[in-house]
């Protein structure tokens, strides 16, 4: 999968891909990401998870 690819976002109205953010260019519907959460390179959220995560699976195997 190359990085062009993971920057794409889905309008939820046309289902077009775009690679705006804020809404669809074609009819300015609101975007979504089509990739999960995890993998999005968006998200501000993403290292703070699989931080915790890692901290969880270490709880884990103690
Ligand atoms: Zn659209």
């Amino acid at each position: 999968m190359n990085i062009l690819g993971k920057l794409l976002w889905k309008c939820q109205k046309c289902g077009r891909y775009t690679l705006k953010r804020d809404k669809c260019p074609y009819c300015g519907g609101p975007l979504k990401s089509p990739y999960p959460p995890k993998f999005s390179p968006l998200d501000p959220y993403g290292e703070y998870r699989r931080k915790l995560k890692r901290e969880l699976l270490k709880s884990k195997s103690e």
